[in-house]
């Protein structure tokens, strides 16, 4: 049985969790989306994968939903010989040049344009900041020295920070733009863009998926960058989705700045009624241990008060040995803080005159008469998936259940905060199908005898248009 849990997870793939028992324990348990991270991703096994979960899908009725995750311009180390440690004061190189094992005297660098883009004075943070370094010098071709400020663990193929440099690389590298074809070519339900600056990244990757896909499918921004930071409004115009990728963004800026940003990508995602996922080190230590910290309870709790759509696991589910219990332990902590009196999700009213003025009103209104008339469920007929963002961002006590013939959103949707969606293909009046979707609806168990229920549809229904109808009905 799924849980009812409103807040969703994501979690990512990873050789944690190979099997089809183990994924379908998570599913169990609370997962909504997995997450492809296409940083360390094989075809082949990406491939089984989706397949897999599509088969779960199909054989319990689930509607898992697949986030293809782009890398973007993320620089890295090569690998290296196995137990490197560097210590505070020693020189190393990195060295573009040739794909070495690394060792703590030389290193490789995977970006070519290395030595060129940085300068001595400058930072190199490894490890999402827990090794920092200082550029002593450059050759400004293949080889940059670097002096050890904080040493450590040199494990292979980490993350590198570059903070007070201007990095001369696209956001679609293209490694993206093949990963991103793969995974439109495998029916991905949404794609994240990594180290998004401006609007313009964005718009490429539009450009890129109307080109290779006759379905639109929708943007994860991910942000992690200051210059997101400086750009959130034009942004959040171009996407469909928000990250706040945490793991990132507390490198290129001071980790303690992060909490405040992650509260004000939450407030600008939801007025401007996108979904937002908070990511990253949510339930580190439960990769060896099967107890979380007090403060990473808290930290999940708080996301969710802050008004997260979703809260994601990285390593945790990909590596970790807890695959499955950091999912029941993620859904025990949503379970006990989302029904909070204590949350208030940042909102605006539909402004009257913009597009769709009519359908964000009707859905406005129906979240709000839900909780004034105590209904038990906002059912909602959509082809196009837009009503379900509009009534899922007002945060109704109702069930939010989504009727859909178009099998791409049934799984899309299961991203957004408190939305449930469901196979409808019949064709009938208005009057029937509302009828028809009632007794559906109270067969699932979600409203009995008596208990009041929103119906939002477009009439005339057959012409698929615009919300533009609410009825309340009781249920009989
Ligand atoms: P990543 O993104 O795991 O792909 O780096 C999330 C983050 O940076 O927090
Ligand atoms: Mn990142």
């Amino acid at each position: 049985m799924l849980t009812n849990k409103k807040t969703k997870i994501v979690a990512t793939l990873g050789p944690a969790c190979s099997t089809r028992e183990i994924i379908k324990d998570m599913i169990d348990a609370g997962v909504n989306v997995f997450r492809v991270n296409f940083s360390h991703a094989d075809y082949e096994d990406v491939k089984e994968k989706i397949n897999l979960i599509r088969g779960l899908n199909e054989e319990f009725g689930y509607t898992t939903a697949i986030l293809g995750d782009l890398q973007g311009p993320k620089l890295r180390v090569g690998v290296m010989e196995e137990g490197v440690v560097v210590h505070d004061g020693d020189l190393i190189t990195f060295t573009t040049a040739e794909d070495i094992l690394g060792t703590a005297k030389k290193v490789f660098m995977k970006y070519q344009n290395f030595p060129n883009d940085v300068n001595p004075g400058e930072r190199i943070l490894l490890d999402d900041g827990k090794l920092i370094f200082e550029i002593v010098e450059t050759d400004k071709k293949s080889e940059v020295i670097a002096r050890v400020i904080q040493g450590g663990e040199l494990k292979s193929k980490k993350g590198v920070n570059l903070p007070n440099t201007k990095i001369s690389l696209p956001a679609m590298t293209e490694k993206d733009i093949a990963d991103a074809i793969f995974a439109i070519g495998q029916n991905v339900d949404w794609i994240a863009l990594s180290f998004v600056k401006t609007p313009r990244d964005l718009q490429d990757l539009q450009e890129l998926i109307a080109e290779h896909s006759e379905y639109k499918i929708p943007i994860v921004a991910k942000i992690e960058m200051p210059e997101a930071l400086e750009n959130i409004d034009k942004i959040v115009a171009y996407c469909d989705a928000l990250m706040v990728a945490r793991g990132d963004l507390g490198v290129e800026l001071p980790a303690h700045e992060v909490p405040l940003v992650q509260k004000e990508l939450i407030r600008r995602a939801k007025t401007a009624r996108i979904p937002v996922i908070v990511a990253t080190q949510m339930m580190e230590t439960m990769i060896t241990s099967l107890t979380p910290t007090r403060a990473e309870v808290n930290d999940v709790a708080n996301s969710v008060m802050d008004g997260a759509d979703a809260v994601m696991l990285s390593g945790e589910t990909a590596t970790g040995n807890y695959p499955v219990q950091v999912i029941q332990k993620m859904t025990q902590i949503i379970e006990a803080v989302e029904d909070s009196p204590l949350i208030h999700v940042p909102q605006n009213t539909p402004q009257i005159k913009t597009k769709r003025f009519i359908t964000k009103t009707i859905c406005h209104h129906a979240a709000t008469m839900a909780n004034v008339i105590k209904a038990k469920a906002i059912c909602t007929l959509t082809n196009s998936g837009y009503t379900a963002f509009q009534i899922s961002a007002w945060r109704p006590n109702a069930h939010i259940l989504v009727f859909t013939s178009n099998k791409r959103i049934l799984t899309q949707l299961n991203l957004l905060w408190g939305v449930k969606s469901f196979m409808y293909s019949k064709d009938v009046s208005t009057d029937d199908t509302v009828t028809d979707i009632n007794e559906i609806v109270k067969q699932k168990g979600f409203v009995q005898k008596g208990d009041f229920l929103i119906n939002l549809a477009a009439m005339p229904i057959k012409d698929k248009g615009m919300v533009n109808t609410l009825r309340v009905s009781e249920i009989e």
